[in-house]
């Protein structure tokens, strides 16, 4: 029982207060002593429009130094941070408004009155603040008049600190209820686990409604009480040239696509830093290899989820094994199951299961869920279907809602996928499950190549069949020229599975 999460992280913040904690490239500096002032204004004003200890506070605003201000906020008055991805419109709004009865919203200047609109329909009782880019915006005017300290509300290590969305890449978004214990011990193994250092500069490029770039990447600058360099964008060229004054940089699969496609990433452009980290989704073997021979680095692919954060990585001292997330955290138990919910064997492919400090306490609002998704010795089921190899490492083979299920024969999407992408001319690729009269479910392969291609449909289908079991063979190729993304850069499958319903053959 730690307490309040904000208590740790001031623990570690430097003596020195004039040190920096955000900088913003060609922007504003926010030192820790900035933060603290800033951090305790906001939370003063939302204490005087009557957030209590235990409200929800939600948070939809673009990436600024003041966003993280409103984060460490809501963790110093004991509100519940509810932060919402920016792409959300008004009728995904009044969803999360309604489901989770925020006392307050903080929202983009310009979406004042789109706000104030659904929280009137939604029936709730809320106060309407905003937040601009440029530290603009209500939340700031009013939170200037505040005291710039406040006593920080006491917290016991289960209660919530913050409800986060998942990114809704399977259906809807679900809220994973995190605790203040549940963040302070991910981010406590993970700070130690990577080895950060006295010295170290975050290079910071993910967005901050998201586990990613709120938690594992912030939560561990926190802790080590270092600067970070804070893009409010990923741009591949920016971030290149903002290397040399960084050591470490975390990004999704996407991020090292775009990196790797630019001739200026060179052993030069990264002669400061010492580790890059990858999550969120699949890193394709070939990025890693690219990367590798481009810089020299070999890039940490990591696992987790908005459930708890991080599950595995691959080590910092020691092989870092592409097409692996490597080992469970060392404070995390992770087994593979079978359909029944059996333990399985080493080696056999199966549901993966985590227990931990860091797993949260269940999906808001969603009890039947919850029940659900955890077993009677307190795992969690995580969805997603993995295996680990005689060594230790783990790889994980697809989400089990992804999983095909042909003439009565499993088909894990990812084997498939891979044989696909190894194919001369071939950029990436995605099967998707369709409903098929005789074999229940059949493939259907989404494969990604330049416009100028001499690879067919039928030849991709007659190279498979010498490579693969016949069942596992797609019945359907589509050539395209991309696969719909979300903003974590995750593959959408179910608007694949979606969009070619009425061209399946
Ligand atoms: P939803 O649960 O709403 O459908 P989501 O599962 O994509 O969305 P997140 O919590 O953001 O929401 O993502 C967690 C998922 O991302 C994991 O369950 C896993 O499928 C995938 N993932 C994360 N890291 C990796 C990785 N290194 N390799 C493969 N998949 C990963
Ligand atoms: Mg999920």
């Amino acid at each position: 029982m730690l307490g309040n999460l904000f208590e740790l992280f001031r623990s570690r913040f430097p003596a020195d207060r004039s040190r920096p904690f955000i900088q913003v490239p060609d922007g504003a500096t926010l030192s820790y002593g900035d933060l603290e002032a800033i951090s305790a204004r906001f939370a003063n004003l939302l204490v005087s429009v009557g957030v209590k200890p235990g409200d929800r506070v939600a948070v939809q605003v673009d990436k600024s130094p003041e966003a993280v201000a409103l984060v460490v906020a809501c963790l110093r008055s004991g509100a519940i941070l509810l932060p919402l991805n920016t792409a959300y419109q008004s009728d995904e709004l009044e969803y999360f408004l309604t489901d989770a009865a925020p006392a307050a919203v903080v929202c983009q200047p310009s979406r004042l009155a789109e706000l104030e609109a659904l929280a009137a329909k939604s029936g709730i009782k809320t106060c309407v603040l905003t937040l601009g880019m440029k530290g603009d915006g209500s939340l700031m005017e009013r939170s200037k008049a505040q005291a710039s300290d406040i006593a920080t509300s006491t917290r016991g290590g289960d209660d919530i600190a913050a409800i986060l969305y998942s990114s809704g890449t399977t259906g809807r978004p679900k809220g994973a209820m995190l605790s203040h214990d549940n963040l302070a011990a991910n981010a406590a193994t993970l700070h130690k686990l990577w080895g950060f250092r006295p010295d170290d500069v975050l290079l910071h490029c993910l967005p901050i409604f998201h586990t990613h770039g709120l938690f594992v990447a912030i939560n561990c600058v926190l802790l080590n009480g270092t600067p970070m360099i804070f893009c409010p964008k990923f741009d591949a060229e920016q971030a290149i040239g903002l290397l040399a004054k960084a050591t470490v940089f975390m990004g999704v699969p996407t991020f090292y696509t775009r990196l790797v496609s630019s001739p200026n990433l060179t052993p030069e452009a990264c002669r400061n830093m010492r580790l890059f980290i990858s999550g969120s989704a699949p890193l394709l073997e070939e990025t890693f290899n690219t990367f590798k021979s481009m810089t020299g680095f070999t890039i940490l692919e990591r696992y987790g989820m908005t459930e708890g954060g991080m599950f595995t990585s691959n080590p910092l001292d020691g092989e870092r094994r592409a097409g692996t997330v490597g080992f469970p955290l060392p404070d995390v138990a992770l087994r593979i199951t079978g359909e029944d919910g059996k333990v399985l064997a080493q080696g056999e492919v199966g549901i993966i299961e985590v227990k931990g400090p860091n797993i949260f306490k269940g999906y808001w609002n969603m009890p039947e869920k919850t029940k659900a998704d955890f077993t009677e010795d307190g795992f969690f089921k995580s969805g997603d279907v993995g295996v680990v190899d005689a060594r230790g490492y783990v790889s994980i083979v697809g989400r089990a809602k992804d999983l095909i299920i042909s003439g009565g024969y499993n088909v894990y999407p990812k084997e498939v996928e891979d044989a696909i992408d190894r194919m001369e001319g071939v950029v990436e690729s995605a099967v998707v499950g369709m409903p098929h009269p005789d074999f229940g479910e059949a493939g259907l392969a989404l494969v990604v190549t330049p416009a100028q291609t001499a690879l067919t449909p039928d030849g991709i289908i007659a190279d498979l069949r010498g490579r693969l079991a016949n069942y596992k063979v797609p019945k359907q190729v589509v050539l395209v020229r991309e696969l719909p993304r979300n903003a974590m850069g995750k593959v959408q499958k179910n608007v694949l599975r979606d969009s070619y319903a009425a061209q399946w053959k």
